[in-house]
């Protein structure tokens, strides 16, 4: 690998392969230096395109797995190096802002670009990329566009699939694609979309364009509701939405999630969050909107200064991992949360089925203390349901993901999938929902299983992820 590239691009400390070996699905057994998968072979820190290019290039001629990162704040395992001798492929020092054009509304970063430190440049002149995921002060663009990850202000701004306007990528064999810049095209199908959310399990994304907005914070208004049923705040949330308006943040808590996040007001009940965003005559219309709203529908307010304070709080940088770290190894206990999709008319249903089949049916319930969700996502035609779940481990370590994450995870994708709904909103498939992408997909699984195979045909991206990874089959022999 140093004939490739320069001797400080490749690491092969025992310590950082060990750590390069999974993500943040095992944060437990990490934390308690548990190790049991394949260990990578190197981590390399490309510096260029062509520096993919040459490792993918090599990665194919000689059959060797290539797991792509950039931020490392992957949830759902994609970062697991489920191959033996795999390549760790970091973007992080391809970290250049490119280009910020304030006239064609549009900058370009390479892939190991912080969002936090994009947004913090923009925000200076007055401008925002609109994308705000609680993980922005670490993930980084390459891994946000691979996961197809979505902000606390999607409901205005959209996911980043509705920001992209184009992208660099290297594929196996070290091809690389430039998808060029254009406010729309109808030159095909949109080929973009086989680049984002594919988690890298078909290429390695090095360059994005995201489109800008104006940043305009002074017009925000902030507001809280508090309501009796989850079901009402669903109703109120859908109503507003189909109406047309677009709060940026738009969000309905359970109350067991409400205490977590808003333990001095809540009073136990159901908290709707709202934020009235853009320039002055559409933020203060929405804001209009969302008083005529619930002065029809009976709530409590919350004062909108502490909502602005809590929002202000939201997002996780290396502060918050550090303390989690520690509080998991002082307290043997943990949190975790599986995000879907759903129609409106079902969410609610949803929502009680998942509270219900948890509570009779996981066999550790008693050692649950907390168990809730949120509705931070909504559509024309139907919301994100993100179920959020602390436990205390009463097992060794070791286990604490057959016996508590497995099948807790399990019974909400299941319950997701049974009312029609997607088992993933935004971490992405990773190697941990891929038991159920055929069932997801139904017969459209073929159009996935055809782009691993045509793209990525030796199976050397990112094996496990996405797609399945059948015992003693190749990457593409396993997508069938
Ligand atoms: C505290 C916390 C909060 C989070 N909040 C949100 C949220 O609000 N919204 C949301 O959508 N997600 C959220 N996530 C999940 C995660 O942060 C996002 O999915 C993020 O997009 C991952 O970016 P990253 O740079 O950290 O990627 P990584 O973790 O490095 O990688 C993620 C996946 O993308 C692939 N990948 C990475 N870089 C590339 C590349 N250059 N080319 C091809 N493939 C690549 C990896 O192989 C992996 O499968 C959160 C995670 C944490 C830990």
């Amino acid at each position: 690998m140093t004939e490739l590239l320069k001797p400080e691009a490749v690491e092969t400390g025992a310590g950082q392969l060990k750590a390069a070996s999974v993500d943040r699905f095992r944060k437990y057994t990490a934390v308690h230096g548990i190790y049991d998968g394949p260990i990578p072979a190197a981590i390399v820190y490309p510096e260029s395109t062509a520096d993919v290019a040459a490792v993918l290039r090599f990665a194919d001629e000689n059959l060797i797995n290539v797991v792509p990162r950039t931020g490392r704040t992957a949830t759902e395992g994609g970062l697991e190096t489920v191959v033996e001798d795999s390549l760790v492929l970091d973007g992080s020092r391809m970290n250049a802002i490119l280009s910020i054009d304030p006239v064609d509304m549009m900058a370009t970063t390479q892939c190991g670009v912080r969002l936090q430190e994009l947004e913090d440049t923009l925000r200076a002149q007055g401008l925002t990329t609109g994308h705000s995921p609680q993980s922005k002060p670490l993930a980084q663009m390459g891994g946000l566009v691979a996961t197809r990850s979505i902000g606390q202000l999607s409901t205005l701004y959209g996911g980043i699939e509705d920001m992209v306007v184009g992208l660099e990528s290297v594929f196996p064999g070290g091809k690389v694609t430039r998808i060029k810049n254009v406010p729309r095209r109808a030159a095909g199908p949109d080929i973009r979309h086989i680049i984002i959310g594919s988690e890298g399990a078909l290429c390695f994304i090095t360059e994005v364009t995201v489109k800008l907005f104006r940043h305009q914070p002074e017009n925000n208004r902030y507001f809280g509701f508090l309501v009796d049923e989850f079901a009402h705040g669903i109703a109120a949330v859908r109503e507003l939405i189909t109406a047309g308006y677009r709060p940026s943040v738009c969000r309905v808590y359970s109350p067991e999630d409400a205490r977590q996040h808003f333990a001095d007001l809540y009073q136990g009940k159901n908290v709707v969050v709202l934020i009235a965003e853009g320039p002055k005559g559409l933020a203060d219309a929405t804001a209009a909107a969302i008083e005529e709203l619930f002065a029809g529908r009976p709530h409590r307010r919350v004062d909108s200064g502490l909502i602005r304070q809590w929002f202000e709080n939201l997002n996780w940088g290396q502060d918050k991992i550090d303390a989690e770290r520690a509080a998991m190894l002082e307290n043997a206990h943990l949190g975790f949360t599986t995000e879907i999709s759903v129609d409106w008319s079902r969410a609610s249903d949803l929502f009680e089925a998942v509270m219900g089949r948890i509570r009779s049916e996981f066999p550790r319930a008693g050692d649950l203390t907390m168990l809730g969700a949120h509705s931070s996502h909504s559509y024309q035609t139907g919301t994100n349901l993100y179920f959020v779940y602390d436990y205390t481990i009463n097992s060794s370590p070791r286990e604490e993901i057959e016996v508590y994450h497995k099948p807790l995870n399990a019974i909400i994708v299941e319950e997701a999938l049974r009312m029609g709904g997607s088992m993933v909103h935004h971490h992405g498939v990773g190697k941990y929902r891929t038991a159920w992408v055929r069932q997801e997909h139904g017969s459209a699984y073929y159009l996935l299983s055809t782009l691993k195979n045509t793209f990525d045909p030796n199976g050397v991206m990112n094996a496990g992820t996405i797609i399945p990874l059948e015992p003693g089959l190749s990457a593409c022999e396993s997508a069938g």
